[in-house]
């Protein structure tokens, strides 16, 4: 017995230092990489000589914009992606801000540093809720920029969606191609976008650490299943959402309207609470509200969406 413990402890050993000799080195599973903050400064708690936008550099090409809570309370995230060709934006922010100059002088800054002309802008959006397109109009005015339309059709001719929302569609930058993604649910218009250089997949107000407004119970349930099929066998760095509402305590949310939040949640989630939303919604009998570790799946009709002001 004694023998053959020992040979079976020296197999073991035998076994486990090949699998390590075979083991690749660590190589970041190919994707272009990049860093998140620890905390955002989130609007607070003195708003004097606050700016509105707090700007996060990921990578050189790749800028988080995060509007202050001094602004709006909904303190929304932007992404702005470049590419060889062309740059592009996903939302324009929420309240009154200078959000196309900020953007503007985020390219020409991009532009300087790489010794070439500012690229030509297009303009995306997670959904089309007023707290992620109130900065249109600026955009609007700008040259050198391409609005993608706020409606279905407009948005689906745009990025090559042949059947909404079963099919994929697709933007490329240059040397830099996000699929597109339909997923209803929060919004007629939400869409999520993946990034194959950096593996980040963009979820809008449809998965986010905060509380997932459904208004179209049977679309969410649908887009979420897109998203887990989607991403089955890809590589998915990090779900990056529009908004941050939970605490760092599990379970715990901020309450609506609030401006300063020391304590928020990381804004990354990661394809595990993707696949935590799925299950929780495959065994839902009827909508009803659950919270989750991380968010909380909230179903809204119409008339209280307006009183509550839920909308976003
Ligand atoms: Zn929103
Ligand atoms: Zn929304």
């Amino acid at each position: 017995m004694e023998d053959r413990n020992a040979v079976f402890q020296f197999l073991t050993v035998l076994a486990l230092s090949v699998l390590m000799w075979q083991a690749p080195e660590p190589n970041g599973a190919g994707v272009r990489t990049g860093t998140l903050p620890r905390i955002w400064r989130t609007g607070g708690p003195n708003c004097l000589g606050a700016p509105e936008w707090e700007i996060h550099e990921y990578n050189s090409d790749f800028f988080i914009l995060r509007e202050s809570g001094c602004m709006n309370y909904e303190k929304p995230f932007l992404y702005l992606l470049f590419g060889r060709d062309k740059c592009f934006l996903i939302d324009t922010g929420a309240g009154q801000t200078g959000v196309a100059r900020t953007v503007s002088d985020l390219i020409d800054k991009w532009a300087a540093q790489n010794h070439r002309d500012p690229p030509p802008l297009i303009v995306g959006h997670s959904h089309s809720h007023d707290d992620h397109t109130a900065g249109d109009s600026q955009f609007k005015e700008r040259p050198n920029t391409t609005m993608v339309p706020l409606s279905v059709t407009g948005t689906a001719q745009f990025f090559g969606i042949k059947h909404w929302p079963d099919d994929l569609g697709t933007l490329d930058l240059g040397g830099r191609v996000l699929d597109v993604l339909a997923i209803p649910g929060h919004d007629v218009l939400s869409l999520a976008y993946y990034d194959r250089q950096t593996g980040v997949l963009f979820t809008g107000d449809s998965v986010y650490p905060g509380r997932l407004y459904v208004r179209d119970f049977p679309a969410f349930v649908a887009s979420t299943e897109r998203m887990v099929r989607f991403t089955e066998g890809q590589i998915v760095t990090h779900l990056l959402g529009c908004h941050i509402e939970q605490t760092r305590t599990a379970y715990l949310d901020y309450k609506i309207g609030t401006q300063y939040q020391p304590d928020e949640h990381s804004l990354e989630l990661n394809r595990g609470s993707l696949l935590e939303l799925h299950d929780a919604l495959s065994h839902m009998q009827k909508p009803e509200r659950l919270a989750l570790r991380d968010m909380t799946i909230w179903p809204v009709v119409e008339k209280a969406e307006t009183s509550a002001g839920q909308g976003q």
